[in-house]
């Protein structure tokens, strides 16, 4: 259906858990609490609202965190929603850690797509980042990206990893060297990289994000041969460039100096079932309770709601303007 600005909005993000197996430094540090497991949405929760989703029009979600695979039935739920007729695409964001485990049963669920996230490949700065030795874990999967019968892309924060100090000790690397042997990863393997600028939401209000209008000029320098690439990769808002002889394209994902709230498409459901019309503002609508007593009619209602009043646009370049003040963790990214 369309919100009140005319946008078609037939995306949906699904937080399944607010809980993670990593403790990235912008999103989840140590110290923080989880939500009662009472409170997070049952996967028949999920089901319920994706099919009052689907009869409003939402034809793709997505399946986010914390970390979806800390839920050990997100297979079965992918095959639940993937069973709803109007849904047309179900994908994946993860840390990568654990697809090993459930790449198998992901795939035999009908996944359409995954997104690794995954910030470099620097094994000592991954573990200042996200305080866990996984790196080898996440590299193992994207090696296997050529074999994979569905698209994989990988998702990088950009920030100036200088900034994160460990026992007094930064990062040498610099965010050039660092940008640079990401994009590598689509030279080697057919995946997307796409670099994600920073929103000042949770803790990622500690970090500054690089600009990427810095980003492409250095891209170009690095390589001259650098074209837009026009082709449709998915159904977000990233720009995508491909580089002659790579497998896979760049992508910019440029919510802060590239402001794309004029074709925003999404709508966010919390793990504990409240529905989040944008990503900067707290507002908030429960649907929690409407399903909870078997209301399905004013769930739906609920989310018709939720999906109209969509803001116009996200403040994210005045900072006091900005009302939500929870984890990335707990909304989905
Ligand atoms: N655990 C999963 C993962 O890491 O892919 C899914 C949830 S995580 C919150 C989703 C994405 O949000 C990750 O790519 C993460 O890097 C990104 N993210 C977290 N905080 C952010 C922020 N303040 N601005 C931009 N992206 C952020
Ligand atoms: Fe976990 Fe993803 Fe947040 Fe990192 S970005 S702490 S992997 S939820």
């Amino acid at each position: 259906m369309k919100d009140r600005m005319g946008r078609e909005i037939d995306y949906m993000r699904f937080s399944i858990t607010d809980r993670c197996n990593l403790r990235c430094k912008y999103c989840m540090p140590d110290g923080i609490d989880c939500m009662p497991r009472w409170d997070v949405l049952s996967l028949e929760e999920f089901e319920a609202i994706a099919i009052a989703a689907a009869s409003l029009g939402i034809k793709k979600i997505k399946v986010t965190g914390g970390e979806p695979l800390a839920r050990k039935s997100c297979p079965q739920l992918v095959k639940m929603l993937k069973n709803i007729p109007g849904i047309e695409k179900v994908t994946l964001t993860t840390n990568g850690v654990q697809l090993d485990r459930y790449l198998d049963q992901l795939l035999d669920a009908g996944l359409d797509a995954i997104n690794v996230s995954l910030d470099t490949v620097d094994p000592v700065l991954y573990e200042k980042i996200t305080g866990r030795d996984k790196l080898a874990d996440v590299m193992r999967f994207i090696e296997k990206a050529e074999s994979l019968p569905i698209p994989v892309k990988i998702n990088a924060v950009s920030i100036d990893f200088r900034q994160l100090q460990e026992n007094g000790k930064a990062t040498e690397l610099s965010p050039q060297e660092n940008w640079q042997q990401m994009a590598e990863l689509a030279k080697h393997y057919p995946v997307d990289v796409r670099f994600i600028e920073m929103m000042p939401i949770g803790y990622g209000k500690q970090f500054k994000t690089i600009d990427h209008n810095w980003l492409l000029e250095n891209m170009k320098k690095v390589y001259p041969d650098l074209e837009e690439d026009t082709r449709v990769h998915g159904f977000g808002p990233a720009v995508y460039y491909k580089v002659p002889g790579f497998k896979g394209s760049i992508g910019l994902i440029s919510a802060i100096h590239g402001k794309f709230c004029n074709s925003c498409n999404r709508i966010r459901l919390t793990a504990t079932g409240d529905l989040k019309p944008c990503l900067c503002y707290q507002e908030r609508i429960s649907i929690k309770d409407a399903l909870r007593s078997g209301n399905t009619k004013e769930a739906q209602k609920l989310l018709a709601q939720a999906i109209f009043q969509k803001p116009a646009a996200h403040c994210f370049e005045t900072l006091s303007s900005i009302t939500e003040d929870a984890e990335m963790s707990r909304i989905g990214g």
